[in-house]
């Protein structure tokens, strides 16, 4: 069986839900306190493995007890974590989130998920030997991003790049990646001057722009398509994208055409927006069967 290695965050979330925003130099309750695992590295790993396929994991975790029950996390999973470097040098990422009558305000803290130079390139290349695709996205230092494209270039592993959180994309990378897999929004902020059928017709077969509760859009040669998502009452919408994006890399290496992949992973989606949590509510693969 063919793996998919995955590049990328790791982070622990710690939301606190209250009424009102506390002001400048004021103290007050909250509501209530929780702690999930996150970072969309670790998302979209744990939602392949669900899916049923082989996930080694390549990324960078704090000396620290979050650390270390992240790293846990994703054992449970079935997940290699042996690419998991451990620096002293920066704390586990974080996100901090302050959830107020059904408004998010959030802090990152990039720590360990920023670091660059955390792994060797022969290493990584060890680590990738026997992957049929990489998957990688925006929450790491860009210098490593661009390593682990040199490297799968050079072993001819095919790349998922999901560009979030969005930045600008070279033309050489949109040269070097299989599929690009940004949202609506994000498809947006890379190609301004480009209307959504303009987008996905300059990249057949390569863009897929996910957009909500409508489905999916991209071009085989010059047909324009779209897939439509699953109707359902959404929960929380957190962590969609990461759970799509992991069946549908999924679906690609089980040999499934981009269309039934594409399927596939809508439906998945569509059970997660119907937990909360960015990873509870991922489904395994006999759900969505
Ligand atoms: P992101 O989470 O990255 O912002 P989207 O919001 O585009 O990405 O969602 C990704 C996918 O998740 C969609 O293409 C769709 O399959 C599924 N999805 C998201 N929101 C809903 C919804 N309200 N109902 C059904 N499916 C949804």
């Amino acid at each position: 069986m063919k793996k998919i290695a995955v590049f990328g965050s790791i982070s622990t979330d710690f939301v606190v839900e209250t009424k009102r925003i506390a002001e400048k130099g004021e103290t007050i309750i909250a509501e209530s306190f929780h702690r999930y695992f996150g970072g969309k590295g670790a998302n979209q790993a744990l939602s392949i493995a669900r899916s049923g396929e082989e996930v080694v994991f390549i990324g960078c975790v704090g000396a620290d007890l979050y650390g270390d029950e992240a790293v846990e996390n994703l054992k449970k999973e079935g997940i290699d974590t042996s690419g998991i470097v451990r620096t002293k040098e920066f704390p586990t990422g974080s996100a901090h989130i302050t959830v107020c009558q059904g408004d998010n305000r959030i802090l990152i803290v990039q720590g360990a998920n920023n670091s660059s130079d955390f792994i060797e390139k022969h290493e990584i290349a060890r680590l990738l030997e026997g992957c049929a695709f990489a998957v990688i996205q925006n929450e790491v230092n860009p210098k490593m991003n661009e390593l682990l494209l040199n490297v799968c270039e050079e072993k001819n592993i095919s790349v998922l790049y999901n560009p979030a959180p969005v930045t600008t994309v070279t033309n050489e990378l949109l040269e070097k990646v299989h599929f690009l897999t940004p949202n609506e929004h994000e498809a947006k902020e890379l190609f301004p001057e480009k209307t959504l059928e303009e987008m996905v017709l300059a990249y057949p077969e390569k863009l897929l722009i996910t957009l909500g509760e409508n489905g999916v859009l991209y071009a085989e040669g010059t047909n324009v398509k779209r897939i439509a998502a699953y109707k359902v009452a959404p929960v929380d919408t957190t962590g969609a994208g990461d759970t799509f994006n992991g069946y549908f890399i999924s679906g690609i290496v089980k040999g499934y055409s981009i269309e039934k992949a594409i399927r596939f992973a809508n439906k998945a989606a569509s059970l997660s927006v119907q937990k909360s949590g960015a990873q509870e509510g991922v489904p395994f693969l006999g759900e969505v069967e």
